[in-house]
């Protein structure tokens, strides 16, 4: 394995730009949602194909998915889908 390989992460402007080090959150595009790189959901969905690795994008960390509008999976990342559920309601 390359010691310098470099990560495609998408930055808070929701821009990709080149990193050094690899992000700590992954993200799914078509929903618009994030959550950790081991999240079981995105593991399978991996295992079904191409179509959802096109869209698999990463973060350097969450403030970043969410200061791009990225909601947290429910499965790996309960307790901060729920907060972000609440915040939603709340807003309306
Ligand atoms: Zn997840």
């Amino acid at each position: 394995m390359s010691t310098d390989r470099l990560y495609q992460l998408i930055g808070a402007d929701g821009a990709r730009y080149t990193s050094p080090t690899p992000g700590t959150i992954g993200g799914y595009r078509k929903e618009r949602r994030y959550g950790r790189l081991d999240c079981k959901v995105a593991r399978r969905a991996l295992e079904h194909g191409a179509l959802y690795a096109q869209q698999r994008v990463f973060f350097a960390d969450e403030a970043t998915a969410i200061a791009v509008g990225y909601h947290p999976c429910a499965v790996c990342m309960p307790v901060e889908h729920a907060a972000w559920k609440a915040g939603k309601r709340g807003k309306r």
